[in-house]
């Protein structure tokens, strides 16, 4: 896959015409979605979103299981001047059909100490989810909760479907 990505850089490279840019969002704006990949090319156009428009941070689920989103999220607004941000989840994610056994198994048979494996509740640890559309909630209530995020800014969620690309708000921030 190595040579593949490589060789489509070298294309990519002789037909691109380089542009500087700014590293602040334009639109001023944080998302935080998943990275199923059916969301690629997808998501950006969906939502009208253009190259150096929004902060985009990418998980599996688009949960919040340790610091690592808020600490995203707190630097697109702190750093890189988000004054608005979007947790967009979507229809069929993976995270919603996980088997924590299955998973713990797989795990094993790869190599990872059984030791490890029991310190943790494996379906927490991995961001395993029930609903998507109440997950969705749930990730914008922990952003909003957490106190280094500024009351001020408006923390929305929105699920996407996957088939014709249609928007719902859950929650209006
Ligand atoms: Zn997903």
């Amino acid at each position: 896959m190595l040579d593949e990505v490589l060789k489509a850089n070298e294309e990519f490279v002789q037909n691109f015409e380089p542009e500087k840019m700014s590293h602040m969002p334009q639109k001023k704006l944080a998302i935080v979605t998943c990275m199923d990949t059916r969301l690629t090319n997808f998501l950006e156009p969906a939502m009208g979103i253009e190259r150096g428009d929004a902060k985009i941070i990418k998980n599996a689920g688009n949960a919040v299981v340790d610091r690592d989103v808020i600490r995203s999220v707190a630097a697109a607004i702190y750093a890189l001047g988000a004054e608005e941000v979007m947790v967009v989840g979507h229809y069929e994610c993976g995270m919603a059909n996980v088997n924590p056994e299955a998973l713990g198994t797989t795990m094993k048979n790869r190599g990872v100490d059984e030791k490890a494996l029991n310190e943790v509740d494996l379906r927490d640890w991995i961001g395993a989810i029930d609903d998507e559309e109440e997950n969705v909630r749930v990730v914008v209530e922990k952003i909003k909760e957490s106190s280094f995020i500024p009351d001020d800014v408006p923390i929305h969620g929105l699920i996407i479907d996957l088939y014709d690309g249609k928007l719902k708000v859950l929650v209006e921030g």
